[in-house]
């Protein structure tokens, strides 16, 4: 920082203290004046050296602000020193004159520092407003000017000034009115339109400078006795006190330096509460109640009614009508776009849910509603973060959209899900055909940030026609979980068995929380062998369901409504507690000879940031050796990344193994065995199945064992059947295995 600014930053403080004395010294002579007479010049000084000061004090602040700061301060200065030669010409005026004419150039200074004022002020940016809300500001400022003028011009007529005639007094209410009305205007643009970026403080600390004018003014009358005191030494260096206290206060906020925490806020985002800015919108009102209560007061004292009022009153009243048409327009405006927005969807722009369900309502002609999904969406939303998938959303929304056209309705039901509806008669009306269109679109890579990512999507589609139109949506939502539930990546029309199904699934949901609770659930292990002789080296922990009274029901059925509904969290938590258990009482009976433990875990139970707290309480409690778990993960779970794999990092730190089952069966990258702490491949039967086949059956299972091997992994064979496949996954170079060809789960 430079001295010279340094100093400049620290005179605001003087300038305070000089302005203050210049106010006391004027108010001490002027009682000083009542009691023992004194010479009439005698308040000038004070008068001229406060005025200056405020000059001063706003061209500090000018100096030390920022751009627009700076420009506003600069400005007052002028206007503050305008104002000091305007007093220096009235001293004169008074002191060589008859004490009452005053010069024309005097009053000019005067008028000059009050326009300079007014444009500073008005010049400020304020808030972005549009053409219509820059209009109506106007116009409140105009309706609360033209009331203004007419209170002044009341008072002014109601107060005998004497010796005040003619072009004189005309000047002075020139000055008068002036300055009120640069009040008003002031008040107005900076309470309705913002003061930005000026310090708030200092712009209600200027406000009251307006006042001092009209308020002397009204005093004159009562100041007649003592010819010592005049308006004009008494108000202006009080206006140069209000000055530099108003600068003061922006030098003080110039010296906070800009932070994010301090910087204005964007400028269509209100500043001031709202119920300041409301209650300041109230002024023009107040204008138009204060007018209507001259004209009464003066129709009931004289009888008549001035042509000025009663022209100013016709003019308000012309302004408020207009003012109020323009609000109505607004407001009219404003629901309009309400109601648009209550239909439409901001990050795509398309219709959204409430909007497609409305174009469904009272319809009854054939139409066919179709309901797509983004597969893996809410993955790519973890790993790719918000904006990419805000882009991907946008991308899909504009595919779908040109894929479909011609009077088809396209929304954004949710999330990820896309609504088509097509009337009777559109090219794709058939479902089938309107689903594959909408696969088809998504066959090519999204491009979001200059990478291409392949979005496939699930599709469920109903068709009816009457009574049936309304309930299409659900129906093809039911239509979409079903294709979802197998999978994922294809299309399912919707079919009446699949209500039933949802009552089963909803059923079937109720009854595994009441089996969690009556201990229905038990757990069988199936042994995984080292090859070639089969001997026991780990279990795999499987789940088993006897409802109670019922035929025992597969996980294949039970744990997708578990994983759907949640229950798998808690059913989850009690399979691993058991598993652990059972496996430190091996552990206890047959020492370093007991059998391994692997346990399965869903990919819902991965996203659950409890897992690894769940599983190294299971161990402690029951004191077994993490090493002697593995976790049995699929695929799928984690190849998102984001927090499943965050999880599965945890499981791995605790010293537990890391199995990926079902192993080439889901989305399988071999980066993810980089990423991913495996320590087991479980290769899916659907690959064991082929040996002893064609080469090309067996190159799967081949070159996985090599990956396994080069890896350090574990590569356990799933379903063995017989002992010809165990032979050639020995040849193969597998040491594990696990099948009905060893033994069942039991
Ligand atoms: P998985 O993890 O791949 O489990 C192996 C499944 O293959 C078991 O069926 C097992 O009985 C069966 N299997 C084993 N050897 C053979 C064979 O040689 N041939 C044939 N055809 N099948 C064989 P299960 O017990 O019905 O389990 C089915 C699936 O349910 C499991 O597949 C797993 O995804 C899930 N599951 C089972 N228990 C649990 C559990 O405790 N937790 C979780 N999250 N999922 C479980
Ligand atoms: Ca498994
Ligand atoms: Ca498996």
């Amino acid at each position: 920082m430079r001295p010279a600014s340094c100093s400049l930053r620290t005179a605001d403080r003087p300038a305070v203290l000089v302005a203050g004395s210049c106010v006391g010294v004027n108010v001490l002579l002027a009682l000083l004046g009542m009691i023992a007479p004194i010479p009439s010049w005698v308040m000038w000084p004070a008068a001229i050296l406060g005025s200056a000061v405020g000059g001063v004090g706003c061209l500090i602040a000018g100096l030390t602000g920022p751009g627009r700061v700076s420009t506003f301060w600069k400005r007052l200065a002028v206007a503050a020193t305008l104002m000091t030669a305007g007093t220096v010409g009235w001293a004169y005026d008074m002191l060589t004159g008859d004490g009452v004419a005053i010069n024309p150039v005097t009053n000019a200074f005067f008028l000059a520092a009050i326009g300079v004022a007014v444009v500073a002020l008005l010049r400020l940016p304020g808030r972005r407003r549009t053409r219509r809300g820059t209009v109506a500001l106007w116009l409140d400022i105009a309706v609360v000017t033209v009331a203004a003028i007419l209170a002044a011009g009341q008072l002014v007529a109601g107060t005998d000034m004497p010796g005040v005639r003619g072009v004189l007094a005309t000047a002075m209410y020139a000055v008068i009115l002036g300055t009120c009305g640069a009040t008003v205007v002031a008040v107005i643009k900076v309470g309705m339109a913002g003061a930005e970026p000026i310090h708030p403080p200092s712009i209600w600390t200027l406000a009251p400078i307006g006042l001092l004018a009209p308020v002397m003014f009204v005093l004159t009358p009562f100041m007649q006795p003592w010819p010592h005191l005049n308006p004009t030494v008494l108000s202006l260096p009080m206006a140069g006190l209000l000055f530099t206290l108003a600068s003061r206060a922006q030098v003080q906020a110039n010296r906070v330096p800009r932070g994010p925490a301090t910087q204005p806020l964007p400028t269509d985002r209100p500043h001031r509460p709202s119920v300041w800015r409301r209650s300041i919108n109230v002024v023009p009102y107040l204008a138009v109640g204060l007018t209507v209560a001259m004209v009464v007061a003066v129709v009931l004292r004289t009888g008549s009614l001035p042509a000025t009022l009663a022209i100013g009153a016709v003019m308000l009243i012309v302004l408020v009508v207009i003012r109020q048409l323009l609000a109505l327009a607004d407001n009219t405006e404003l629901l309009d776009r309400l109601s648009e927005q209550a239909e439409h969807d901001d990050l795509t722009g398309l219709p959204n849910r409430r909007f497609f369900t409305a174009a469904l309502t009272n319809r009854t002609a054939n139409t066919t509603v179709a309901v797509c999904d983004l597969d893996g969406f809410a993955a790519l939303n973890d790993r790719l973060g918000d904006d990419c998938g805000d882009a991907i959303l946008r991308q899909a929304a504009a595919r779908i959209t040109l894929t479909i056209d011609g009077g088809a309705v396209v929304a954004r039901l949710m999330s990820d899900e896309f609504g088509i509806l097509l009337p009777a008669g559109h090219d794709l009306a058939e479902g089938p055909q309107l689903a594959d269109a909408l696969q088809h679109a998504f066959r090519a890579p999204l491009r979001v940030d200059d990478r291409d990512l392949l979005v496939t999507a699930t599709v469920g589609v109903a068709t009816g026609a009457g009574a049936d139109v309304p309930d299409l949506l659900r129906r093809a939502e039911l239509a979409l979980a079903a294709a979802a539930r197998a999978g994922g990546n294809r299309h399912r029309a919707y079919t009446i068995d699949l209500d039933a199904g949802a009552e089963h699934h909803a059923q079937m949901a109720a009854d595994i929380r009441r089996g969690l609770d009556h201990g229905e659930f038990r757990l069988v292990y199936q042994p995984i062998v080292r090859l070639p002789h089969g001997d026991i080296h780990g279990v795999e922990a499987l789940v088993r369901w006897h409802p109670d009274g019922g035929s025992p029901i597969s996980p294949g059925d039970f744990i997708p409504v578990a994983e759907h509904t949640g229950l798998i969290i808690d059913l989850g938590a009690w399979i691993i507690d058991r598993a652990c258990a059972d496996a430190a009482g091996w552990q206890r009976r047959h020492g370093g000879a007991a059998p391994w433990i692997s346990v399965n875990v869903s990919a819902r139970q991965l996203l659950d940031p409890e897992l690894p707290a769940i599983v190294s309480t299971a161990l402690t409690r029951h004191g077994l050796d993490p090493r002697r778990l593995t976790l049995e993960i699929t695929e799928t779970a984690v190849f998102a990344g984001g927090a499943a794999m965050a999880t599965v990092q945890a499981l791995r730190d605790l010293g537990s193994g890391i199995a990926l089952d079902d192993f080439g069966t889901g989305h399988s990258s071999l980066t993810l065995l980089r990423t991913c702490p495996v320590t087991t491949l479980k290769v899916d039967k659907s690959f064991i199945d082929g040996l002893n086949g064609t080469a090309q059956q067996e190159a799967i299972a081949t070159s996985l064992s090599g990956i396994a091997s080069t890896l350090g992994l574990r590569a356990v064979a799933e379903g063995v059947e017989n002992g010809d496949q165990a032979a050639r996954l020995h040849e193969l170079g597998y040491r594990y295995a696990q099948g009905f060809h060893f033994a069942r789960p039991g």
